[in-house]
């Protein structure tokens, strides 16, 4: 893994749970290393290349100096995501925070915290048989492009399918959003499922059928299985509603089964 890092930064701010801290201030030391896959810079010796250490010096001292967060465990995830919003070469920045003058009785150099964000693609599969659907999936995505920890890169199509399963209901609209998301895998699914809970709260009788289905199908670098969470999504090979946007979006190469129809339903607009 390749690395560039800008170590002990020490800025003027003002992140603290004491109201003291938040009046009078206090420096903090930050170190942050970003990793990279490549660094185009080590072969072409262009400042282009690479990472402007002095920009991101710039936006980590506007953040320390300007925020009052309680604490240095969200600052420095903040730091983490305002360094890869600007800059794309890494997709993994670790930021250390210390506080050496934290408000605490007893002789120590410093408290600290260390916290590693990633930027990863991610798969998000939605579908919707009830009330306004294609307004649904519209609104569940809004809210979803609206986070601040995930960008939608890509939307497929709207596809229209007849039920799998329990197939006494009415027909689902289905599609794909490809993510570049901020959050971990259990964090994506806490959010994905507070937004379906939003959406059924204004709409559905209880225990009625589901206004919204929100996904994970993929999520780049996690492979895994647990009570909460199975990413791959356990059935989406086997579910054409899935294979066919998931195709079109180009991340699905290989046989789609032919026992339900999908149909091609418009295109979503989140405007
Ligand atoms: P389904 O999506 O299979 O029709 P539900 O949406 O009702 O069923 O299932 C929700 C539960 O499935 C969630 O509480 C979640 O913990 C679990 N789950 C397991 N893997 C995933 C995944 N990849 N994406 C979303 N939910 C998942
Ligand atoms: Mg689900």
């Amino acid at each position: 893994m390749n690395q560039i890092s800008l170590k002990g930064l020490k800025i003027f701010g003002y992140t603290g749970c004491l109201p003291e801290e938040k009046q009078n201030g206090q420096y903090f030391i930050i170190d942050i290393d970003m990793f990279f896959k490549s660094i185009p810079g080590a072969l072409t010796d262009d400042l282009n290349d690479t990472v402007n250490y002095a920009q991101v010096y710039e936006r980590v001292e506007t953040l320390v100096k300007e925020s009052k967060f309680d604490l240095i465990e969200f600052l420095a995830r903040k730091i983490g995501c305002t360094i890869l919003d600007t800059q794309p070469l890494t997709n993994e920045v670790r930021v250390t925070v210390k506080k050496p003058d934290a408000p605490v009785d007893g002789t120590f150099d410093y408290m600290m915290t260390t916290i590693t964000v990633k930027r990863r693609e991610a798969v998000i599969g939605f579908g919707s048989n009830m009330g306004d659907r294609k307004e649904i999936i519209e609104e569940a995505l809004r809210r979803i492009s609206g986070h601040p920890d995930i960008k939608i890169k890509k939307l497929s199509s709207l596809y229209e399918t007849e039920p799998v399963g329990y197939e006494d209901q009415d027909d689902f609209l289905n599609g794909v959003a490809v993510i570049e998301t901020y959050l971990d895998p259990y964090d994506l699914l806490h959010f994905l499922l507070k937004t379906e809970d939003d959406l059924h709260r204004v709409r559905i009788i209880k225990n009625g059928p589901r206004t919204i289905d929100l996904d994970i199908l993929l999520y780049e670098g996690f492979n895994e299985q647990t009570r909460e969470l199975t990413v791959p999504h356990p059935r989406m090979y086997e579910r054409a509603f899935v294979l066919v946007p998931l195709k079109q979006v180009g991340l699905y190469d290989g046989r789609i089964p032919d026992d339900k129809a999908v149909s091609l339903a418009g295109e979503i607009s989140l405007n």
